[in-house]
């Protein structure tokens, strides 16, 4: 039937510009301005559909569902969004004229009118009483833009026509809002879990780390204790001396990496060089290579990246001195750099001891360790963790008694 049709298509664009498109802007995107200003050009798109499938009654006027789009916009997004859609709404219908453009004047500014009581307080409703709300005003306002037609501009009564009009409105407005509601229930449940899991991670680390940390100070304090015996041989305070000093830095690496854990993200992002952050990587694991008969085979050119350096040396650190532990008897460790689609493949590999698939599946979880009292299980976490926070990847393939390789993919600066 004449008019039911373009209603219906009205629907459809509203359940794809306010229901799926804002979904999946807000599930990809993590920047709050760009979701708003994506979310108000949907809403926009969906006024421009409603407006552009409409059923003509006489004397140019116009009806369709735009006005639950305005009244969601207004609701939800305050009044700043609501009047960027007014305007939207009126720029657009005049482009197709008629005397119906005053009526679209009128039912905007009762818009304006009957939803500025509630935006304030929109918010803090109940989710029953906001989809009770967002109808009631459609409907509302649908039905004044009907009395204005009727009324003021004498246009033509078609009764089924406009019952339709008005039931549609009826139905399509709760459902459209309670799908919309439930979508952003979803959303804000799903972002609280993913918090949550992350602060028991941190809360857990936390308690952990003191607890690792304290065992080497304890272990410091009882060589100090020990030294201060006057008659001690220089030999022995030389030695208690340098288990200390192992200690303490085996607690700085432990804090070290936690403290990656917690704040990941780089806060001076500077343009590196990937060849001269290799050099002082290479400068600081080439003691710890001799001493097990370790050959360090590079082939690095200079690429550029944009991170920060600390954060990187920590990263490459933790990885290349996995590499060396790896190889407790002489061995090659591979430094490589490549580009490939605008991306830097730099490849860190070794011909140690390898890993099991049981192994190389759990890398990177907190406190993962096969080096007993000797490892913390957090140098990979901490690894990965910064690889991350630079967009970049790692891909670990490891073959038991063989060796293992590290390709880490970075994104190249364009320059
Ligand atoms: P830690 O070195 O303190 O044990 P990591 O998080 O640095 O902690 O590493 C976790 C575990 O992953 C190591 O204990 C080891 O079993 C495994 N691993 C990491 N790198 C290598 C490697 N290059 N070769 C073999 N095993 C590795
Ligand atoms: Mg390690």
């Amino acid at each position: 039937m004449f008019g039911i049709q373009e209603l219906l298509l009205n629907v459809l664009a509203l359940i794809v510009f306010i229901l799926f498109i804002p979904l999946i802007i807000v599930l990809k995107c993590n920047n709050d301005s760009h979701i708003n200003l994506l979310k108000f050009i949907s809403f926009s798109l969906a006024i421009i559909s409603c407006i552009s499938f409409p059923f003509t009654l006489t004397n140019g006027f116009i009806f369709d569902l735009r006005l639950i789009a305005l009244v969601i916009g207004f609701l939800y997004g305050g009044v700043k969004n609501g009047l960027l859609l007014i305007g939207v709404t009126v720029l657009y219908r005049l482009c197709f004229g008629g005397i119906g453009i005053i009526g679209t004047i009128i039912t905007v500014v009762a818009t304006l009118i009957l939803t500025f009581p509630f935006i304030k307080k929109f918010n803090n409703f109940t989710k029953r009483k906001r989809m009770l709300t967002a109808s009631l005003v459609a409907l509302l306002n649908s039905s004044i833009s009907v009395i204005i037609a009727l009324a003021i501009f004498s246009v033509d009564f078609e009764p089924l026509l406009i019952f339709y009009y008005l039931v549609i409105t009826a139905i399509s407005c709760p459902c459209i809002v309670y799908i919309y509601e439930t979508f952003h229930e979803s959303i804000y449940i799903r972002q609280k879990i993913i918090k949550t899991e992350k602060m028991e991670m941190v809360s857990h680390l936390a308690s952990s780390i003191s607890h690792e940390v304290r065992n080497p100070l304890a272990v410091v304090k009882g060589f100090l204790q020990l030294m201060e015996d006057v008659d001690l041989e220089e030999k022995k305070r030389k030695n208690f001396l340098q288990i200390s000093i192992n200690e303490i830095n085996r607690a700085d690496t432990i804090i070290r990496n936690y403290l990656t854990f917690a704040k990941p993200s780089p806060e001076n992002i500077e343009i590196l060089d990937i060849r001269d952050e290799l050099g002082k990587t290479i400068d600081m694991i080439t003691p710890l290579a001799n001493m097990n008969s370790i050959i360090i085979d590079t082939a690095i050119k200079p690429f550029f990246i944009k991170g920060e350096s600390q954060l990187l040396q920590q990263c490459l650190l933790n990885i290349c001195k996995n590499c060396i532990e790896a190889m407790p008897n002489n061995g090659t460790l591979t430094i490589e750099t490549a580009s490939e689609n605008n991306n830097l493949h730099l490849t860190i590999a070794d011909t140690g001891t390898g890993m099991t698939k049981e192994q190389l599946a759990r890398i990177g979880e907190p406190y993962f360790t096969t080096k007993g009292r000797e490892g913390t299980g957090l140098g990979m976490m901490a690894a990965m963790q910064i690889i991350s926070s630079l967009q970049g990847k790692i891909h670990i393939s490891s073959t038991l008694n063989k060796g293992t390789k590290f390709l880490i993919i970075l994104p190249l600066l364009n320059k």
